[in-house]
């Protein structure tokens, strides 16, 4: 039997993580890629802050969701602010759009963003409190297109990311007055059910009955296997909307499913709304594991007024959750910054100590990447590392040598070195095979 982990004094907070290493550079390789798909398609950045009034939040969200009814992180500050720790990127970038007056810009205005966001959700596998999301918000345009641009690019880079099979499910509420016409149908129907709904649903259908779909409960899963599908309470104008979107995806070749169930339990959504996913993995049984979903969005014509603006502003867009795209693709996606050392500095005695930063910054000048223990004392430990780090060269810089000006360099598959002088040093490398 494991044993029962022992509570350590000194550790994150829970559902949240240090990224490090190669995991790190995973995350930024991702990012830097995501992010020149979208300059490509002519994205600008924006960054909102992680804090936000807690009404951006709740008034965007809604009731009866589990991001309002649990999962947001919440703080009153000492001035009695009442803030939030952003839950997701939209209700953010739309604030700004409002508070910056980005109406009056040439329309669409179109960004893409990427940082942590926060959820008191239970950790669990894909699951965290503190996670990366990279979004895209294209505010400001009605037409189906903005929509088939938002799902091609989340499409886009997914596949760039090295996901394979990647499935999207999509489904319409459409426009305010279809939504509200499904969601009374949907009421009615539930009504008639009400006496196999477990409590969770039951207030559900008070709060926010489109929630109900989604009902984890297998009596529930029963009674929605016949609940009325939000494409049949599509008024005319949501109807050619969503087969203009079908189309274009279409000539894109785009495989898609319509997914009746698909509704995105948050209030803002109108419209098309989609999520991504790829393979479900396989558990220790060799099982199928429940398919997570590596990201959503849809269009939020109404979340403008929910949140304070004077005017609707037509949007779409769509959040990845990169920690679980970074866990489902094979793919590694070096990021720039990262460059492979290709020589290991070794500096031997108190008057080499002094002068390695020197050389060191030469080399930076010079783009040669360089490795070093500058803390290290022996030849043997350092030469040790650079072993094990395979680094093509050695520098050798020892007392003499820093007496001298000049370093040894030695090429470490066949052994050879020699001496050369410092200012010599960084032509040497470079004529180094
Ligand atoms: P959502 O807006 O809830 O659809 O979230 C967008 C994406 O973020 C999801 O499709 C997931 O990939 C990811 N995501 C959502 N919740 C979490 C979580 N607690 N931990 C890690 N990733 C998550």
């Amino acid at each position: 039997m494991a044993e029962k982990q022992e509570k350590k004094d000194v550790q994150s907070v829970k559902g949240m993580r240090d990224i490090m290493g190669d995991q790190y550079y995973a995350l930024q390789g991702f990012f830097e890629k995501a992010q020149e798909i979208c300059e490509y398609y002519g994205l600008q950045p924006i960054e909102t802050p992680t804090l936000e009034q807690e009404e951006v939040f709740l008034k965007g969200i809604g009731e009866g969701t589990d991001i309002s009814d649990k999962e947001l992180y919440t703080l009153k500050t000492k001035g009695k602010d009442k803030l939030a720790m952003r839950p997701e990127t939209t209700a953010g970038i739309m604030r700004a759009y409002i508070e910056h007056g980005m109406h009056t810009k040439p329309q669409p205005v179109m960004f893409y963003t990427y940082g942590p966001v926060y959820r008191h959700d239970k950790p669990q596998r894909g699951r965290y409190r503190q996670f990366w999301q990279f979004g895209v918000e294209i505010l400001g345009s009605t037409k189906a297109v903005s929509d088939v641009l938002a799902i091609h690019l989340a499409h886009l880079i997914l596949k760039e990311a090295g996901i394979k099979d990647i499935t999207l499910k999509i489904n319409s509420l459409g426009d305010a007055d279809s939504r509200k016409e499904y969601v009374k149908t949907l009421t009615a129907y539930y009504r008639k059910h009400i006496n196999s709904m477990g409590a969770t649903d039951r207030q559900r259908l008070k709060t926010n009955p489109l929630r109900i779909l989604d009902s984890k409960d297998e009596a529930v899963a029963e009674i929605n296997a016949e609940a009325p599908q939000s494409i049949s309470s599509l008024n005319t104008a949501s109807k050619k909307h969503f087969k203009e979107v079908l189309e274009h995806l279409g000539e894109l070749g785009i495989n898609y499913e319509i997914d009746h169930k698909l509704v995105r339990g948050l209030d803002y959504y109108s419209h098309t709304v989609f999520e991504f996913f790829t393979t479900p993995e396989k558990n220790e049984e060799g099982e199928e594991m429940k398919p997570l979903a590596l990201g959503g969005g849809g269009r939020y014509d109404y979340l403008a007024k929910i949140i304070g603006g004077k005017k609707d502003v037509p949007s779409v867009g769509f959040g990845l959750g990169v920690d679980r795209v970074i866990e489902a693709t094979s793919k590694d996606i070096t990021p720039k910054v990262k460059k492979a050392p290709k020589v290991y500095f070794i500096q031997l005695g108190q008057e080499a100590k002094l002068k390695s930063l020197a050389i060191i910054e030469e080399l930076r000048l010079a783009k040669i990447p360089v490795a070093h223990s500058l803390s290290k004392d022996s030849l043997g430990q350092q030469l040790a590392i650079a072993e094990k780090l395979g680094v093509p060269q050695v520098l050798i810089f020892g007392q003499k040598e820093a007496l001298e000006g000049s370093v040894i360099i030695r090429n470490m598959k066949n052994r050879s070195q020699k001496i050369v002088k410092i200012d010599k040093m960084v032509e040497t490398i470079k004529k180094m095979k």
